[in-house]
């Protein structure tokens, strides 16, 4: 199955990974990622399916509750930092995507509107 097909949440964890990867090739040479970065892809991959919000997931970075360690936290935001500008050269289609995910409301936004329309 193509990127385009899976659901919003596997598709940002094929985005993480790419990006990972990216990182990991830049930093620490290999074509395979190193012991240190796998490990962090296993944990991206956990939080990922673990996340409270299921489908409705927002992108990481504008979610309210950061289940992420302290230190996985830092190590994921320097890998954002490096690989981000450069995913709109190399996988044009994700960052695209991850631009439009970007745009839709937190989940409790979607919650309290709802509520509202309800009360209504
Ligand atoms: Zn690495």
């Amino acid at each position: 199955m193509t990127y385009l097909f899976k659901k919003r949440r596997e598709r940002e964890q094929i985005t993480v990974h790419t990006m990972i990867r990216m990182y990991c090739r830049a930093h620490h040479g290999g074509r395979v990622l190193c012991n240190s970065c796998s490990e962090l892809a296993d944990y991206t991959r956990i939080r990922n399916i673990k996340c409270v919000f299921g489908d409705i997931k927002p992108v990481c970075n504008k979610c309210r509750i950061h289940c992420y360690k302290p230190d996985y936290r830092e190590r994921i935001k320097e890998i954002m930092r490096f690989s981000g500008p450069r995913m709109i050269i190399s996988h044009p289609l994700m960052a695209l995507d991850h631009l439009i995910m970007k745009l839709k409301p937190h989940p409790d936004v979607v919650l309290v509107k709802k509520k509202h329309i309800h009360l209504l």
